[in-house]
């Protein structure tokens, strides 16, 4: 039984919504904010210039645990690259399926499910964001801001290939090193020259020495570049890397570490600023976090597997507001951030149904 209106999420899909289209993401914002206030949500718009907006769909609230959902209504495909909605027997494909419009529609169909009930819904918000797929870089603050008016929070990005949901992410940040060394003719005047190349190679070798698989913990100096040609010594360098932990204070270990690799000249004559830094912080599960959870497995009599993933999404912003989050609450989908992304139709008919049956035990006061 499929129970999802497929048409609705069509309609939605068919508005091309990447990240740079502001217009598209607020025409995408629009029809999903007339869905959600049919179900009684009053509909906040946090206005951007820059970005789509961000929109907050806020439920009267009674007595009791707060829940907020969690989406981000944008895309990484922009105007024409990948824009067609196709329906096969098991699969559903098209920009967002899994990636999230999707989610945020197995969102909308459980309220929907709770709204036909009980005639309303109470004490659970939605929060669609605009930006996630370029880092979040405007509505992290607005997440941070709202996560300690709740008890819980449901991320809906795609479930696992078994359904799992996320109780942990990695954190991550980008970093940049610009060395500066005194450039000279290779041939004439080699010892003049302060080699920035070499003190680039040589930092190099020390920030991926950084990486403790063990712990999961990488360092990936992802770009270099330096130089200006055969015949000269290096006057500048460029390192561009990334690091990503599941711990903090594996975070603090290479932080303090960079730091000192930063600070160290080991050729003679050359300096290095750093620039960039974390932008998610790590989501770690935690007890509050599976005692939540083993509620959810005895109410709903399910054994919900959990898994951890290495990519970042905006449950790391709530984790770090210190608000119990779980992550991975959408359809079952592959091919995300390619043109092959798609979802799988059963997905969304056994999210749908779990997660109404959620929202039934919150709105109860079980949860
Ligand atoms: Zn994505």
């Amino acid at each position: 039984m499929n129970t999802i209106d497929y048409n609705e999420l069509q309609k939605i899909i068919e508005i091309n919504s990447w990240t740079g289209n502001k217009e598209g993401v607020d025409q995408t914002g629009t029809l999903f904010a007339s869905w959600m206030e049919a179900l009684g949500m009053k509909c906040i718009r946090h206005e951007r210039v820059h970005v789509g907006d961000h929109l907050h769909f806020v439920s009267p609230k009674k007595e009791g645990k707060k829940l907020l959902l969690l989406g981000h209504m944008d895309t990484v495909f922009p105007p024409e690259t990948f824009e067609l909605f196709r329906e096969e027997e098991a699969w559903i494909y098209g920009p967002g399926v899994c990636d999230m419009k999707g989610g945020n529609h197995v969102a909308l169909q459980a309220l929907r499910m709770i709204h036909h009930r009980h005639g309303e819904i109470c004490n659970i918000d939605l929060l669609l964001v605009s930006d996630e797929e370029t880092g979040s870089d405007d509505s992290k603050a607005l997440s941070a801001e709202l996560a300690p008016s709740y008890d819980y929070c449901m991320v809906f990005e795609a479930a696992g290939s078994k359904g799992e949901i996320v109780t942990g992410r990695k954190g991550a940040g980008t970093f940049f090193i610009e060395i500066t060394g005194k450039a000279a003719h290779a041939g004439n005047h080699y010892s003049d020259g302060a080699d920035a190349n070499l003190e680039a190679a040589i930092k190099l070798q020390k920030l991926v020495t950084l990486t403790d698989l063990e712990k999961q913990t990488t360092v990936n100096v992802g770009k270099i570049e330096g130089g200006l040609g055969a015949n000269t010594i290096s006057p500048e360098a460029k390192l561009v890397f990334e690091l990503r932990y599941t711990d903090k204070g594996e975070r603090d270990r290479v932080l303090e570490a960079i730091d000192q690799i930063v600070h160290t000249s080991y050729v003679t004559g050359t300096s290095a600023t750093l620039s960039g830094g974390i932008q998610r912080d790590v989501m770690q599960p935690s007890e509050a976090q599976a005692d939540w959870i083993a509620r959810i497995n005895t109410l709903c009599d399910t054994t919900l597997p959990t898994e951890q993933r290495g990519g970042v999404s905006d449950a790391n912003f709530i984790a770090a507001a210190g608000t119990i989050v779980t992550d991975g609450w959408g359809a079952f989908g592959d091919g995300d951030h390619t043109v092959y992304e798609r979802a799988s139709k059963q997905s969304f008919d056994e999210r749908i149904a779990l997660v109404t049956e959620i929202f039934e035990h919150h709105i109860a006061g079980r949860l």
